[in-house]
Formats: structure tokens, C-alpha cells, sequence
């Protein structure tokens, strides 16, 4: 398929001052756009000028919910090039989101191939202030312009960028988590696995409730036996216990991310014991009291990585490593960001270069 482009005639104007970007309030002079529907597949495939997209009253998405969405970063090398990580897994987590929310299919060759192409026309808005990126968002939504509930027969795919700030303005500091034990994100069966907007709405009431006490983000627990830590927001979470890192076991709730198997491979790299499996609250709790949870932290494309270091139980508070960030989690943010902002060597294959 061939993906006409048609140039913004009145380009915006790039902010100069990466530290007043904040996240996903600026964005290009560019997206990309294509639809879908069942006698066609997908057609139409185009680069235009950033801007509204029209969609019937009636619209599927608008009622149904029928969404789903991918983040990833643009970063620019100190060469002054710019790189994708690993971003053909989040063009194969979309088909894993599609499959479940009965969206159609995407190639995700042609998908890489567009985003570079749409990058390639905005490269001059990836910033290169330390910590700034080109933050990505392809998503995908259900169109049939009419109420019955139905699998969909029309859909459309966008990706748009934004220009972003570092996600640490003062240093990478420990947060404050308070533990959910009332609303739940996902439950096995259900869409947990899936990037789709309706996790996010659900979610909102916790993370208010959370932020309104001062606490940065929900730890959520298991939607069956409110037992086992399952996410941090919307990231997921990683604990060392007795020098082995604990990381939720991937049971259908929980968001298989991109950056949790990087983790996972460098951590097993550098010969740090992994072990996927259910953590329980209670086997957190009882670990601070012995001493043994010696490092905790959330991590996601956002923030990469970020340290815990307060776990709160019905106001309770457990402190991780006196509030400090750990030794493995500077590690894997050192050793991470320094290969997506290619200031390190990329012996994964991770990154790719546009
Ligand atoms: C996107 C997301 C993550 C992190 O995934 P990455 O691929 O590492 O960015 C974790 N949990 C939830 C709920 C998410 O939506």
C-alpha cells in the first residue's frame, strides 16, 4: 500500500524550551491515518496536517468503547540521529489488543514503515534536551456509524507525536504508592493484557482517590482474591527480595510491557536471579518487616523506570530501602535509557535507527 502525503502549509512552531513541554499537550505538523473496512481491508493510507478527525455521533468508539492505543519513543542520539526501541513489539502488542477487542489487523511492517515515514517528515520536533523525547501514539478505534453492538466492519488507525519533556524534572525520585483495595483494573478473562482506553477509564477513580492522599500512583491488586500485586499505575512492577527480583507473573490482568521484558533481559544478562510468578501484599509486608525487600519499582515506557519507595496498606506505610532508590533499579535505568538515547551500546538489537 502506498501512503500519499499531503504537507501542512502552515507548519507550527517547535517549542525551543524542552523544560515547558510537560507530556502530550504539543503536537507535530504531521499524523498518520488510514481505514478500515471488511470488503476493503485497510486503505487509504496517508501522512497529513495534524488536525480534528471527523466521526459519526453514531460512532462505535464513542459508545462501545472499541479502542485501543500503543506508547513508544522517538529518541535522539547524541549524534543527533533519531531511534525507535523495539518497536515492532508494540506494533505486535496492537494485533494482541485488536484480537481481543474484536478490532481488525494490522501489518506491523507497513505500520514501522509508515511511523518512520511520519517521523521522518517531523524529525526537526524530536527534541534533544536530556531526558526529552518524541512521544509516539498509534491507536486504533472502532467507526460503524451506527448503535447496534456488533463486532466492528469499519475502523481507524492514527499514530500522532508529541513532543515531550523529561519525565524527571528533579532526578529520579523514590514515590509514594498507596496499595488499592477496592477498585480493581482488570481481572483474568477480561481485557488486563490489552492496551485499551476502557482499562484506563476504569481506573481513573483510584488514581484520584490515590492522589488526592498525596500518594503518586495505585498499586493494583488481583480482581479475584485482592491478594496479588498485579500493576503501579500504569506500570508494571518489579520487587527484589533476598537479591532475586519478583515480578508479576503474566496471568491475562496484567500488561505484558515492553520495558518488563527488557528488565527481564538485562537482569538476566547480568546474572540477577528473575522469577515471574504471583507476589502477595502479604509477602511484601512481611518482607519489609524482615528486611528482605531490598528494592521496589515500577516501570513503562513513560517513566522507564520508577523507584518505590513507599508501599502503603490501608494507610499503613511500608518504607523501601529508607525511601531510596536501589542499586539494580539505578542500574536498569542507567543501562536502559542509556541504550534508548543511544549513548550506550545496543547489544539486544533493541533500537532502530530512522
Ligand atoms: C503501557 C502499559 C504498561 C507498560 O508497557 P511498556 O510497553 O513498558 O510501555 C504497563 N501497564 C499498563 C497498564 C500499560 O498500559
Amino acid at each position: 500500500m502506498d501512503i500519499r502525503v499531503e504537507l501542512n502549509a502552515n507548519p507550527g512552531v517547535k517549542p525551543q524550551d524542552a523544560s515547558k513541554l510537560g507530556f502530550g499537550k504539543i503536537f507535530t505538523d504531521h499524523m498518520f491515518m488510514m481505514e478500515y473496512d471488511r470488503e476493503n481491508g485497510w486503505h487509504d493510507a496517508r501522512i497529513v496536517p495534524y488536525g480534528n478527525i471527523c466521526v459519526s455521533p453514531a460512532s462505535t468508539v464513542l459508545h462501545y468503547g472499541a479502542e485501543i492505543f500503543e506508547g513508544m519513543k522517538a529518541y535522539r542520539r547524541p549524534d543527533g540521529e533519531i531511534q525507535l526501541f523495539r518497536p515492532l513489539d508494540n506494533f505486535d502488542r496492537m494485533n494482541q489488543s485488536a484480537d481481543r477487542l474484536c478490532l481488525p489487523q494490522i501489518d506491523p511492517d507497513f505500520c514501522l514503515k509508515a511511523l518512520k515515514k511520519l517521523i521522518d517528515i517531523d524529525r526537526d520536533w524530536v527534541p534533544s534536551a536530556e531526558g526529552a523525547s518524541l512521544y509516539i501514539r498509534p491507536f486504533l478505534f472502532g467507526n460503524d456509524p451506527f448503535l447496534g453492538v456488533h463486532t466492528v466492519n469499519n475502523a481507524v488507525f492514527v499514530i500522532i507525536l508529541s513532543p515531550s519533556g523529561s519525565y524527571y524534572k528533579e532526578g529520579v525520585n523514590p514515590v509514594r504508592i498507596m496499595i488499592e483495595t477496592e477498585d480493581v483494573r482488570a481481572v483474568r478473562g477480561g481485557t488486563g493484557y490489552a492496551k485499551c482506553g476502557g482499562n484506563y477509564a476504569a481506573s481513573m477513580r483510584a488514581g484520584e482517590k490515590a492522589e488526592k492522599k498525596g500518594f503518586a500512583q495505585v498499586l493494583w491488586l488481583d480482581g479475584v482474591e485482592r491478594k496479588y500485586v498485579e500493576e503501579v499505575g500504569s506500570m508494571n512492577v518489579m520487587f527484589k527480595i533476598n537479591g532475586v527480583v519478583v515480578t508479576p507473573k503474566l496471568t491475562g490482568s496484567v500488561l505484558p510491557g515492553i520495558t518488563r521484558r527488557s528488565c527481564i533481559a538485562l537482569l538476566k544478562e547480568w546474572g540477577v536471579p528473575v522469577e515471574e510468578r504471583l507476589v502477595s501484599v502479604e509477602e511484601l509486608a512481611e518482607a519489609v518487616k524482615t528486611g528482605a525487600l531490598e528494592e521496589a519499582f515500577g516501570c513503562g515506557t513513560a517513566a522507564v523506570i520508577s523507584p518505590i519507595g513507599e508501599l502503603s496498606v490501608d494507610d499503613v506505610p511500608y518504607v523501601v530501602n529508607g525511601g531510596n532508590i536501589g542499586e539494580v533499579t539505578q542500574k536498569l535505568y542507567d543501562e536502559l535509557t542509556g541504550i534508548q538515547w543511544g549513548k550506550k551500546a545496543d547489544p539486544f538489537g533493541w533500537t532502530e535507527a530512522i
